[in-house]
């Protein structure tokens, strides 16, 4: 319906990064400098991170960035640490490693990857290097979504520039023996291709099917060699708390979640934009930071992580935002999204934009993601044309159950989650 598609029309980034009571550190040279200009970067502040693990054994630098306790900021919430180790310390001898920068953002109301492709290119580059040096990889990819051709252009160019001045290649700044390039790969505007497997697949010249796992990327990755596959967001954040001291990161946040984090908000608030808040902060104050929601509405729903995600009542704004908090309340963060729905706006054509969405995104290559997919949209759809029996609530849930239980990869595994939250929040939405 039009009204929907117009309210998530009108959902793109305004508002310049904030921070919430703490100076800003992923975002610290966020449209600070000019992204067409290595020397502009350089002048903010550029590659002390990277001169700064030089002079220590990549072990020792590995160890530091595991204390930061970064979690994996694409969806997934894996320790950054421990991916960055297995791949290090892969068994055999295998001839190639690879890091692999995850620009493949496409959870609907994500755009924190777009601003660091496109308003900070050489932190991406950089942070990518520094993870290159940590695991022994002399591979670098950045696989950038389809529809974001800003990006590519933005960080293609960058590439080039860092290349040309000896900060990419054979002895990088002049460290004997450490080689690293970096490719940069456009999508096909396929969401599957952001599954670590799939994504592999594609950069090999395969369709973008997911992998079963086990083998783990970090063992077998693309070419079957061991990878360290990361979101952009993930890597910017090592490199910045690694360049200001893991100990400055970790005074911040909580003892299970140190540091900030970078949240997209959009819907019925007053100033949707990107946000970096440390770890801890609730919702609800989150929501006040981007102005809160429109005078004379109150907020009915805040869909958290995205499609992928799940609904939250009003009364969970007084969560705060940590990974202990998420993993408990199975609220997740990951990719950042919140997105505020004010008490004007009917949640049916919502859930069916949602169904839709992952209908036309799933990859059928596993049954119950293929035909459940298919069969939740169509459901909502009658829901949304006042089509209702006895029977739709269960259907849908069992939809849901069966797809979340028996499907290959997250996709199918979540592609439920958001309809069923609501579902059991506000059980009147299909009577
Ligand atoms: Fe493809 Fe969906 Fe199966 Fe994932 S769960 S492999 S997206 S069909």
């Amino acid at each position: 319906p039009a009204a929907v598609e117009d309210f998530l029309a009108s959902t793109h980034p305004v508002s310049p990064t904030k921070a919430y009571g703490h100076p800003a550190i992923i975002t610290q040279t966020l449209s600070s400098y000019n992204p067409t200009s290595l020397d502009d970067y350089l002048n903010q502040g550029g590659y002390q991170g990277l001169h700064k693990a030089f002079e220590l054994h990549p072990e020792l630098v590995m160890d530091a960035i595991e204390t930061t306790g970064i979690l994996g900021r694409g969806g997934a919430m894996f320790p950054l640490g421990n991916k960055w180790r297995y791949t290090r310390h892969a068994p055999g001898e295998p001839p190639q490693k690879h890091i692999i920068v995850n620009a493949d953002e496409s959870e609907p109301g994500t755009f924190k990857d777009r601003f660091l492709l496109e308003e900070d290119p050489y932190s991406v580059i950089e942070s990518a290097t520094l993870a290159a040096y940590t695991i022994g990889a002399e591979n670098g990819w950045i696989f950038v979504r389809g529809e974001y051709p800003g990006c590519y252009t933005q960080i293609q160019a960058a590439v080039q520039r860092a290349r040309a001045r000896g900060y990419l290649g054979n002895n990088i700044l002049g460290q004997d023996g450490f080689n690293f390039d970096i490719q940069v790969y456009l999508g096909a505007g396929a969401y599957i291709c952001g599954e670590e497997t799939a994504l592999f697949e594609a950069i090999e010249g395969k369709r973008g099917f997911p992998r079963i796992k086990p083998p783990f990327p970090t063992t077998h990755g693309l070419f079957q060699q061991p990878t360290a596959i990361n979101n952009v967001e993930t890597l910017v954040a090592a490199l910045k708390a690694w360049t200001i001291g893991v100990d400055n990161w970790n005074a911040i946040g909580t003892p299970e979640s140190p540091g900030t984090k970078l949240f997209c908000l959009s819907g019925h608030v007053k100033k949707p934009g990107l946000y970096e808040v440390p770890f801890g902060i609730t919702i609800g104050q989150l929501i006040e930071l981007a102005g809160g929601v429109p005078a004379n509405t109150q907020i009915q729903a805040v869909l958290m992580g995205g499609a992928a995600g799940v609904f939250i009542p009003p009364t969970k704004l007084d969560m705060p935002l940590t990974y202990e908090h998420a993993r408990a309340e199975n609220v997740p963060l990951g990719s950042g999204v919140v997105m505020v729905f004010d008490g004007t706006v009917d949640l049916r054509p919502v859930l069916y934009q949602l169904a839709r969405f992952f209908a036309h995104e799933s990859c059928g290559k596993c049954y119950p993601c293929q035909l459940g997919t298919q069969r939740q949209k169509e459901i909502l759809e009658q829901v949304n044309n006042g089509q209702v029996t006895p029977q739709t609530r269960e259907a849908l849930l069992d939809v849901g159950f069966t797809m979340t239980q028996t499907s290959l990869c997250g996709l199918g595994q979540t592609a439920a989650s958001a309809v069923t939250s609501a579902l059991k929040l506000w059980p009147e939405l299909i009577e």
